[in-house]
C-alpha cells in the first residue's frame, strides 16, 4: 500500500484509486491487506503524534489491525474522528488505574473452555479468537488473536460435547473473535453440529463484520446460513458513519436470507454519547431494517478510561430520545455485569397515589392511571 491510497476524493466505504471493484469487495482480498504498522496507515490518514507514539506503545499489549473498508472511513485530517478513535490507539490507554482484563469475570463463567455461561438456558460460544479488526474497547481484549484452525477444532468439539450433554441449554450465541471470520464451509460444520442438538432451539451469530467488513456477508453465506434457521444475528455500529451503502447492501442481504438483524452499540465518550449522533444512528439503522436492540455501558476494561460515560449521563441521553423518535428505534441502555443485563432507565414510574399510578410521559408532564390494589 502506497500513500496514493489516500484518495481524499473516494467516497467513505468505496475503493480508492488504484484498487479494482473486484478487489474492494473481495472479502478475502480486504483480509490479506489489513492494516497493521504505523507506515501502512499513513496510506490512508494523517496520524497524529499521539496515535504513532501509542501504536508504539500499545504494540505489545493489544493488537492494531485495521480493514482497509473501515479505514476509508476514517477522516484523514481529525484525530477525533469517531472512526479512527475506534481502532486507532491512543496514549490515553495507559492510564486506566480501575480498569480490568475481565471486568465481567467471564473466565469464572466459564463451565468448559470458549463457553460463557451466566444464565441458565443460555451460553456465549466463542467460536473464534479472531476479528477483521481490533477495536480499542473490545471487551474480549483478553482473548482475540488469531489462533490456528486446528487448534479450535479441538477446543470446539470439547465445547459442543458439553453443550450436548447440558440439556438446559436451549439459545447459543455464536460469538468471539468474529464467527463470520470461518470460512463458509467451517460455519456450516458448526452451525450443523448444532443444529443436530435437539435442545438447542435458537443460534444467534454475534458479528461486528457487516460494519468492517461488509463484503463478507456474500450470497454464499447467506445461501448457507439459511439452511439453519432459526438464526438470529447481531451487529455492531456505533457511529452513524458507518451506514454506508455497503453495509446496508450486506444486512439487506441477511434480511432477504430470513435472518432478523438486531444492533449492540457500546457509549461511547467522544463517538456516541450526544443525542445527536445517537439519534441518527437509531434512526439510521432502522432505514437499514437492523433494530436498535441494546447500547452498553462501557465496561471498566483495562485502557477504556477515556470511552466510559457516566451512567447517569448515559440514562438522560436515553430520556432525551423517548417521544422524539419511534420507540423500536430506542435500544435499552444496559450495564452488563457478572450477574447478568441489568437494564438502566430512566424513572418513568413515579409511585401510586390511592387507586392510581403516577407515571411521568416523555415531556414531562404526569399521568394518574387507575391501578387496582392488590
Ligand atoms: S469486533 Fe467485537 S470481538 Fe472483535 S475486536 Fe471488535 S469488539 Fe472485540
Amino acid at each position: 500500500m502506497t500513500g496514493a491510497l489516500r484518495a481524499r476524493g473516494s467516497r467513505p466505504g468505496a475503493p480508492p484509486p488504484g484498487i479494482r471493484e473486484e478487489e474492494w469487495r473481495d472479502w478475502r482480498w480486504q483480509m490479506r491487506h489489513r492494516i497493521r504498522s504505523a507506515e501502512a496507515l499513513r496510506a490512508w490518514i494523517d496520524p497524529h503524534e499521539d496515535e504513532l507514539r501509542a501504536i508504539e506503545a500499545l504494540s505489545q499489549r493489544f493488537h492494531f489491525v485495521i480493514t482497509p473498508y473501515y479505514a476509508s472511513l476514517m477522516d484523514p485530517d481529525d484525530p477525533e474522528c469517531p472512526i479512527r478513535r475506534q481502532v486507532v490507539p491512543r496514549l490515553a490507554e495507559l492510564h486506566d488505574p480501575l480498569g480490568e482484563p475481565d471486568p465481567l469475570r467471564e473466565v469464572e463463567h466459564s463451565p468448559v473452555k470458549n463457553v460463557i455461561r451466566v444464565y441458565p438456558d443460555r451460553i456465549a460460544f466463542c467460536v473464534n479468537n479472531e476479528c477483521a479488526l481490533y477495536c480499542r474497547f473490545c471487551l474480549r481484549k483478553r482473548m482475540v488473536g488469531e489462533p490456528s484452525w486446528s487448534m479450535r477444532r479441538r477446543e470446539l468439539e470439547e465445547a459442543l460435547g458439553w453443550i450436548e450433554t447440558t440439556p438446559e441449554i436451549r439459545d447459543v450465541l455464536l460469538t468471539g473473535g468474529d464467527p463470520l471470520v470461518f470460512t463458509d464451509d467451517r460455519l456450516d460444520w458448526l452451525l450443523g453440529r448444532l443444529r443436530r442438538i435437539p435442545h438447542v432451539e435458537i443460534v444467534r451469530l454475534g458479528t461486528r463484520l457487516p460494519v468492517t467488513l461488509p463484503f463478507r456477508v456474500t450470497e454464499g453465506l447467506c445461501r448457507m446460513l439459511e439452511r439453519h434457521h432459526p438464526l438470529w444475528l447481531n451487529t455492531h455500529f456505533n457511529h452513524p458513519r458507518e451506514l454506508t451503502p455497503e453495509a446496508a447492501e450486506a444486512v439487506d442481504r441477511l434480511s432477504r436470507a430470513g435472518i432478523p438483524v438486531g444492533n449492540q452499540s457500546v457509549l461511547l465518550r467522544g463517538i456516541n454519547d450526544d443525542v445527536h449522533t445517537m439519534r441518527a444512528l437509531c434512526e439510521g439503522l432502522v432505514r437499514m431494517r437492523v433494530r436498535p436492540y441494546y447500547c452498553y455501558q462501557a465496561q471498566l476494561l483495562e485502557g477504556t478510561a477515556h470511552f466510559r460515560v457516566p451512567v447517569e449521563r448515559g440514562i438522560e441521553l436515553f430520556h432525551a430520545l423517548r417521544g422524539r423518535t419511534s420507540g423500536f428505534a430506542i435500544p435499552r441502555y444496559v450495564l452488563d455485569t457478572p450477574g447478568g443485563k441489568v437494564p438502566l432507565e430512566y424513572p418513568y414510574l413515579r409511585g401510586r397515589e390511592g387507586d392510581r399510578v403516577v407515571v411521568e410521559t416523555w415531556d414531562g408532564s404526569l399521568w394518574r392511571e387507575p391501578n387496582p390494589l392488590d
